[in-house]
């Protein structure tokens, strides 16, 4: 029997502040896949839950207030199905109310391996994985949905009642294409993910990082060429020596005083990528970046902000001691360190696929969106220094794939930007400072806008002749 319940204030709420559900009535809460058969049921049954009433909420995570709005009067939350082990059809597998945290905990400890999946602790699998699933391991082992072998998924066909099956290649084929990047809540209420061979866990994580302070970049041409060692880094797509770095251009609004380069790096036991050699090729390849990108701009001895996703407030638990070694974590704990989404606040999120490195155009809108600080109200410039352009290094194993072989057809792309902007402010639930909400989002808008402007605003690749923008993230 599917425990129900009017709703309560912690409901109402994603994990973005802005995002609420101020019309919430009653909460379904599953434990198991048959009570969420139930639960649907009911909803029609009482004909609650039309034009958008129900919602399905997992890890509360979404980027965008699909789920909690003024529109939704009935949640069913997943938050209860928990449940693990291997099947003998189908491989290990995990129910959707854990999050990535007790996913890598679960995977790793109980059975010493991994997924390549996101790196914040509290994004739920629900959402996460039917979106992809990419993360610091994805270079080395592509998408965490190339890994999937089946998913449990209740649906509900025409008129008939919501029903528990399975997609996998040989059962319903077509799901089991869509659930493999489709995004959440397009299908159906997922229960369970499958996995036949997921990677083994590496046995530690190497991290480095360095910080280049605002006031040296002093042009749209000197940023460029930050970029450009950047982007060449993650052009080298084709030695496989570097595929287990993941390395992130923290492109800080100037506000933010720096800007910050990162290296996260794991070793591969399974491949004899390990031990005192390996640290040395990785501390090589590491120490030349340094004097690469030293040479272009002068290397602060300050620890920089790292304000994205992972979140580390300053670079401070990541960088390398700085007497010529990395810094070296169990793959566990590297894990945690890295695992922080930032605080609760409000923020916008934008994305881009890139095949290629940064035009000049781009640069010079980049440029021009990082130096530049919003008026509102009576002369008030906004705090920009949660604001920036995260660049994450991409492709690899992710590239392995073609276009078509799951909804996600960014298989040739070498980076991925994620555009942030955050803001807080001491409002009740439910309530933000409207003016501040709206200076950032046209901060985010103009820029985003201002750097695609020759593919119409976007990053269209059917606008895109160079093949350079391949499209943005969804879900
Ligand atoms: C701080 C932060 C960090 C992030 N880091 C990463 C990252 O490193 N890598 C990455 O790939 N993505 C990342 N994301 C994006 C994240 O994967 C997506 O936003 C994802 O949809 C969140 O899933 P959720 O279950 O936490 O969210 P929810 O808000 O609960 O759900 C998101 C969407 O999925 C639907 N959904 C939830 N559960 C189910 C289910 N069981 N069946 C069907 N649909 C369901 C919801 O209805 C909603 O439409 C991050 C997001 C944030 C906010």
């Amino acid at each position: 029997m599917v425990f129900y319940r009017n709703s309560i204030i912690s409901d109402q709420q994603g994990f973005n502040r802005r995002w609420y559900a101020p019309n919430l009535e009653a909460v379904y809460l599953p434990t198991h896949a048959t009570d969420v058969v139930e639960a649907w049921a009911d909803v029609i049954a009482n004909k609650k839950g039309s034009g958008g009433e129900l919602q399905i909420t997992g890890g509360r995570h979404c980027y965008e207030n699909f789920v909690y709005n003024p529109k939704t009067k009935f949640i069913i939350d997943t938050t209860g199905l928990r449940d693990y082990g291997y099947d003998s059809r189908y491989g290990y597998y995990i129910d959707v109310g854990y999050g990535n945290w007790d996913m890598y905990r679960i995977f790793n400890n109980v059975y010493g391996l991994t997924l390549p999946a996101g790196s914040c602790y509290s994004v739920g699998l629900g959402g996460h994985l039917t979106g992809g699933g990419y993360g610091l391991l994805s270079r080395l082992h592509g998408l965490t949905v190339d890994h999937i072998t089946a998913v449990d998924i209740v649906i509900q066909q025409d008129s008939s009642a919501p029903e528990l099956i399975t997609a996998s290649a040989s059962e319903n084929p077509d799901l089991y294409w869509a659930l493999r990047g489709g995004g959440g809540g397009n299908f159906g209420i997922i229960t369970r993910y499958y996995f036949s061979d997921p990677p083994r866990s590496p046995a530690t994580m190497y991290s480095d990082a360095f910080t280049f302070e605002w006031r040296t970049i002093t042009s749209a041409e000197r940023l460029g060429e930050l970029l450009e060692g950047f982007s060449a880094y993650c052009s080298i797509q084709n030695d496989q020596e570097l595929w287990s770095q993941f390395g992130i251009f923290h492109a800080n609004h100037q506000a933010a005083k720096s800007i910050s380069v990162i290296f996260y790096c794991f070793d591969v036991p399974s491949e004899g990528k390990t031990g005192s050699d390996y640290e040395a090729f990785l501390l090589d390849h590491i120490s030349a970046m340094r004097r690469q990108f030293g040479d272009i701009a002068p290397l602060s001895d300050q620890p920089g902000n790292v304000i994205g996703h992972p979140w580390h407030g300053d670079t401070r638990s990541v960088a390398g001691p700085g007497d010529g070694t990395l810094r070296q974590y169990t793959y566990l704990e590297g894990v945690q360190n890295a695992n922080g989404s930032g605080p609760n606040r409000f923020g916008k999120y934008k994305s881009a696929y890139m095949n290629k490195g940064f035009t000049p155009d781009m640069v010079e809108a980049l440029y021009a969106g990082l130096t530049s600080t919003p008026v509102v109200g009576n002369h008030v410039p906004l705090d920009m220094s949660q604001s920036l352009c995260q660049i994450d290094s991409y492709g690899c194993a992710i590239n392995e794939l073609t276009a078509d072989a799951t909804p996600i057809p960014q298989r040739s792309s070498i980076m991925k930007l994620q555009y942030q902007t955050y803001w807080d402010n001491a409002s009740p639930v439910g309530c933000d400072n409207q003016e501040q909400a709206q200076g950032h989002l046209d901060w985010i808008k103009g820029l985003y806008t201002d750097v695609y402007a020759v593919y119409g605003g976007y990053p269209n690749p059917y606008e895109d002749s160079s093949g350079t923008v391949d499209g943005c993230y969804y879900n």
